[in-house]
Parts: C-alpha cells; sequence; structure tokens
C-alpha cells in the first residue's frame, strides 16, 4: 500500500489538528511554515522553514509531497499558484483568493444568491459619509478588504466621526458594512471529496468576546427552517465552486429571522474543533481525507458538545479541566500566552 505524503502550508493549530488525524489515517505531514517550531510542525516528522516567496524551498517541499493544502487563508495566492504547477492543490487557489478578500468574497456570495449584510467599496471618506446617509445609519463598520482577523482592521464609524480618521487608522483597500442586528452567529462546515460527495457540520452556535471566539455549542438551538437554510447555503456554495476540501462559512441570525452570510474560510475552522471529541470522524479527518483523493465519511456526532477557548492567560488555569468528567483538554503547544493568542481550547461532551 503506498503512503501519502501530505504538504500543509502553515504552521499554526489548525494544522497540528490535521496533522495528528493524518497520523491516524496513515498520512504522513510535511509541514512549510515561515515559523520556528511551530505547533504543526511539533506533531509532524517534517518541516521546511522558509518564507513564501521561496521558491527553491517550495520546489523541494512539493517534490516531496503527493498533495498540497493549506491551514489559514493568509497564504500568498502567488505561493500557492506555483506549487499548484508542480503537485495538486486543495481547496483550489481561487478560493483562496476570494476569501482573502471582503469585496471579492461578498460579491461571489451575492453572485450565488446568498444574502450578506449590504455593505460597499470604500475609496475615499466621502464614499464613508455617503454610506451613512444612504443607509439612513447611526453606524457603520468599515473594514479592511485583506488580512483582517479576530476583529483586527476593523473600525466602528459614527455619524459625525471624521472619516479622515479612517484612512489614517486602516490601509488599504476598504469595505463599510451595514452594522447587523444580530440574534446570533452560527456556522456551517463542509467538507466535499473529489467525487463531489459531501458532508456537513452544524450549524453551530458561536458565541464572542473581543471579537474572538470564546464558545461553541452543537446543536445550536435554531429551529428546524433555519438549520436546513443554513445546510443548503453551504451546500449552494460548496458546489458553485466545486469545493475540494473543507470550507466554513460564518453567519449571522438576524432579529427578523434571517441568514446573512459573514465569511468564508477555505479550511477547518474554530467553531469546528468540538468534532474531534464529538464525532465519529473530525473536521480534521475530512480535511485529510478529501485533500488526499479519499472519500468523506459521516460527519454524524455521537454526542451533543460545547467548546471554550483558551486564550492568553488562560492557559495558566487549567488544573480545572484536567480530571473533570467529560472534559477534553487541547493545547497546542505554544509557549508563550500573549493576549488574544489562541492557546488551546476544552471541549465539554453533552450541553452546558
Ligand atoms: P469578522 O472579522 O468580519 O469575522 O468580524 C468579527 C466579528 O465582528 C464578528 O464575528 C461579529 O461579531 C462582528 N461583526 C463583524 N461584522 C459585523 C457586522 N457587519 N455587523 C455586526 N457585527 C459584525
Amino acid at each position: 500500500m503506498k503512503k501519502i505524503t501530505l504538504g500543509i502550508l502553515g504552521g499554526g493549530q489548525l494544522g497540528r489538528m490535521s496533522a495528528m488525524a493524518a497520523a491516524r489515517l496513515g498520512t504522513d505531514v510535511h509541514i512549510f511554515t515561515p515559523e520556528h517550531n511551530s505547533p504543526a510542525s511539533q506533531v509532524c516528522a517534517r518541516t521546511i522553514q522558509a518564507d513564501y516567496d521561496d521558491k527553491a524551498a517550495l520546489a523541494n517541499f512539493a517534490a516531496d509531497v503527493d498533495f498540497i493544502t493549506y491551514e489559514f487563508e493568509n497564504i500568498p495566492v502567488d505561493t500557492v499558484r506555483y506549487l499548484e504547477t508542480l503537485k495538486p492543490v486543495y481547496p483550489k487557489p481561487s478560493l483562496l483568493e476570494v476569501s482573502q478578500d471582503r469585496i471579492a468574497e461578498k460579491s461571489f456570495l451575492n453572485s450565488i444568491g446568498i444574502e450578506t449584510t449590504r455593505w460597499e467599496a470604500i475609496a475615499s471618506p466621502q464614499d464613508i459619509e455617503n454610506c451613512i446617509k444612504n443607509w439612513n445609519a447611526a453606524s457603520i463598520i468599515i473594514k479592511t478588504a485583506r488580512f483582517g482577523y479576530d476583529g483586527k482592521g476593523q473600525i466602528k464609524f459614527k455619524n459625525g466621526d471624521n472619516p479622515d480618521d479612517v484612512f489614517h487608522n486602516l490601509k488599504g483597500q476598504l469595505i463599510a458594512e451595514e452594522i447587523v442586528d444580530f440574534d446570533s452567529e452560527i456556522s456551517m462546515i463542509i467538507a466535499r471529496d473529489q467525487f463531489g460527495d459531501i458532508s456537513t457540520y452544524g450549524p453551530m452556535l458561536n458565541e464572542h468576546r473581543n471579537h474572538i471566539l470564546h464558545k461553541t455549542t452543537y446543536p445550536s438551538g435554531l429551529g428546524t427552517d433555519l438549520c436546513c437554510q443554513s445546510i443548503h447555503t453551504i451546500k449552494n456554495l460548496a458546489k458553485s465552486i466545486d469545493l475540494i476540501g473543507v470550507l466554513t462559512l460564518e453567519m449571522f441570525v438576524t432579529r427578523d429571522g434571517r441568514l446573512l452570510a459573514n465569511e468564508i474560510a477555505p479550511r477547518t475552522h474554530n467553531s469546528g474543533h468540538w468534532t474531534i471529541d464529538a464525532c465519529a470522524a473530525s473536521q480534521f479527518e475530512q480535511h485529510i481525507r478529501t485533500v488526499c483523493g479519499l472519500p468523506v465519511t459521516p460527519s454524524t456526532n455521537h454526542s451533543e458538545a460545547s467548546m471554550i477557548n483558551l486564550i492568553g492567560e488562560d492557559v495558566l488555569n487549567i488544573d480545572q479541566y484536567l480530571n473533570a468528567p467529560d472534559t477534553c483538554l487541547h493545547l497546542y503547544g505554544k509557549t508563550e500566552p500573549h493576549p488574544g493568542r489562541k492557546m488551546g481550547h476544552v471541549t465539554f461532551i453533552g450541553i452546558r
């Protein structure tokens, strides 16, 4: 039996958990990351530590693997396009490109009939004034179109604020969004293999603190209609882009009961970590399967679950989880608990 070697671009905790799932399937993982001693490298036999524009290092990496994937979306598209000339890369770089740019992302979602909050590309302070006026809004959110995450690269702009300040504080192409009066935030994860077969997780209910995911609960407690609608939405999305791999869609549920898509992640997601402990096959196993040419498997959960993130110094208080029943502690091997840094997570089996 031929052993598969998968190359993963990026060395964070998502790569680490994918590599751990790969090990269970007898698949070797080779990490490519600029980071020294990355969380993923710590659980893999091989790592190339180099910059994403180092073509010689990328070529060596490609020569050593059968398939290539990535574990976060801010990998330069040129890197992935170059690698694609050498080995199969999944999900396809076109999806990465769309998910890196909020304007491309929202345009694409709207073009396939997926509703988002009202948005506008912003090129000047006057554009900001126009949005506030035309939307009749007391405040709006301005975000950088690229490289924003966990609330970074976004500010709330109130009617009467000076729009010049926005251009001083946020760099690059900007986008304005209407503020969603949401009841809850949810996410869906889908895995789709090369045969077009799919498996979905969710919808999950997500609670954020300081713009960072704090807690995920499954089942979400949403009514049947909204659950069906969110599953239908992500299936439509995965089919439209001919997905091979795993994809996450974050959505708002508005107070008047509508679903609005917020963000696509072309990868496994923090809101799917509970699947490691509460499903026969986790999101990470589906990731490995789909990008290595294997079939998806049913994603049925055997338990209800909730998950909380261990952010920054939360990781110094883990004694409470070490011998608690039905409590699964996951640490990412990071040594410096900086504020806002995801250090680990805890899954509680059963709803609490
Ligand atoms: P994002 O970086 O777009 O995922 O935003 C991070 C978080 O900010 C989201 O999970 C929401 O809690 C909040 N947020 C982002 N955009 C909006 C919006 N248009 N209306 C209301 N809340 C938002």
